[in-house]
């Protein structure tokens, strides 16, 4: 929560820094030095990128079997082994891939799309939020093995849940149309939405917002 908030709000305010937007202006000459670097991810190898621009000769040392580090598509085939579990291989269709490390370039982060399109790196967009997708959920139940947009669940949820509470105001006619499972299941949900505690009380919580305002000044 501090990174997340902390860092924009002190960019914000002018006590950090940004990325540059150029690439690092390096001077000097690395003719007839060899340097090794330890760690094959974004930082070991845009350092041997910029320092080979230089003259140095770089070797980049990688414990893995793969360069990038936390950065991994995870395509068709691709394979990932941990201790004490079976090799692990993805069965994706052709095309298809996951970001198991990072996904997001976020506009102020320059230096990043600087190397992206000094190296001719392909970006898509990138939809934190899109009402217009599809939940689609495999198995039993009404609702199941069919698409229904986002748009739709989040207000068919919020229009049935009004519904019921303006029932229940109106002479507690909630009880004759709901059965007891039902009315455990819309107990359960209302305590995830509306974060509320084991007792079904609402205390504030981090959701929202910082008791105190984070980042330089706060
Ligand atoms: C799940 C996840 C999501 C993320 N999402 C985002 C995002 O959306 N946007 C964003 O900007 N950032 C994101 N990040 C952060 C981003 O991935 C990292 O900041 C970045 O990849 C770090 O790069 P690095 O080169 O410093 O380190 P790493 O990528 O960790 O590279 C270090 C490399 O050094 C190797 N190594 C370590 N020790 C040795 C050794 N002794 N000898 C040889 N090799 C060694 C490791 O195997 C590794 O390859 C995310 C990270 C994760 C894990």
């Amino acid at each position: 929560m501090l990174a997340g908030g902390a860092y924009p709000a002190m960019m914000a305010l002018g006590l950090l820094k940004s990325a540059p937007a150029h690439a690092f202006n390096l001077e000097g000459t690395g003719k007839g030095k060899h340097v090794i670097i330890l760690g094959g991810g974004l930082a070991g190898m845009t350092s041997a990128y910029e320092l080979t621009k230089l003259g140095y000769q770089c070797t980049i040392l990688e414990a893995r079997q793969r360069a990038g580090g936390r950065c991994w598509s995870i395509r068709n085939g691709s394979t990932n082994l941990e201790i004490d579990k079976p090799m692990a291989t993805a069965k994706f269709d052709e095309g298809q891939y996951f970001n198991a490390g990072p996904s997001r370039i976020p506009h102020h982060h320059e230096l990043t799309l600087h190397y992206c399109k000094e190296l001719g790196v392909p970006l898509q967009v990138y939809n934190n939020v899109n009402e217009g997708a599809y939940y689609f959920a495999e198995g039993k139940g009404p609702l199941s093995n069919k698409k229904i947009k986002v748009r739709e669940v989040h207000n068919d949820i919020r229009g049935y849940m009004t519904e019921m509470l303006a029932k229940s105001i109106d002479h507690g006619s909630l009880d004759g149309s709901l059965t007891k499972e039902d009315g455990q299941r819309i107990i359960e949900y209302l305590q995830a939405e509306g974060g509320l505690d084991v007792d079904k009380f609402y205390k504030a919580s981090a959701r929202r917002g910082y008791t105190r305002i984070a980042g330089g000044g706060g």
